[in-house]
């Protein structure tokens, strides 16, 4: 390393504590006036949850749902690419072939005949949905999850579709549905926005 660039780093100094910063009084004192101040400036600072609901990033990446084609079949084609990219490994999908004796389903190879999302091991991260090739996984807004065991908290392929159904209904769709595509691995793929579920959809979901 030559001697110009060792010359630009700065080492730096532990800083010296003298008696009063050695007992707190400094610091302690500095959170008590923020904590006056906060309390004689009159505006709120206590969110009145539940009563108000917190205003949500429209791109936040909250609960997971699976979403359905326009058919009203589980969209997912039973490919395992979310499953691979998870990398908290919280998806579990068993695959199954698709039942060739059922005209709903001629048009698909497979489909999941289980999928599982482990809600409470998942670090909201997106990549799932990024990895999709058909934007059939997607987070949500949905922010408010609750369960009294871990079980209950991992949702299964019925709860997922429940969520599509819920969203879509409430309007609340996710802002990259809305927007058309998801990720790179979509735009292989025909995307569009999925409207609610058909009455006569098939028997497998
Ligand atoms: S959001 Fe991330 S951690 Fe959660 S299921 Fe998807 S890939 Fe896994
Ligand atoms: S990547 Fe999409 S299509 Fe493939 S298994 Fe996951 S949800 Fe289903």
């Amino acid at each position: 390393m030559s001697n110009k660039k060792t010359k630009t780093v700065k080492w730096g100094e532990e800083p010296k504590l003298g008696m009063l910063d050695a007992l707190y009084l400094p610091a302690i004192v500095s959170g008590l006036a923020t904590a006056v101040r906060h309390a004689v400036s009159g505006k709120p600072t206590t969110r009145q949850y539940p009563e108000v609901e917190p205003e949500i990033p429209p791109n936040y990446r909250g609960v997971h749902r699976l979403n359905r084609d326009e058919q009203g079949r589980v969209k997912c084609v039973a490919c395992y690419m979310c499953q691979t990219a998870c990398p908290a490994n919280c998806i579990e999908i068993i695959a199954a072939p698709a039942p060739k004796d059922d005209p709903h389903w001629k048009d698909r190879d497979k489909f999941p005949a289980t999928f599982t999302i482990d809600e409470l091991r998942c670090i909201y991260c997106g990549m799932c949905e990024e990895a999709c090739p058909v934007d059939a996984i997607e987070l949500t807004s949905v922010y408010d999850l609750t369960g009294l065991t871990r079980t209950e908290m991992v949702f299964d392929k019925e709860k997922l579709l429940s969520v599509f159904d819920e969203t879509v209904k409430s309007g609340k769709d996710p802002v990259r549905t809305n927007r058309g595509t998801l990720g790179p691995a979509s735009e292989v793929a025909p995307t569009g926005r999925q409207g609610p579920p058909p009455p006569g959809r098939g028997k497998h979901g």
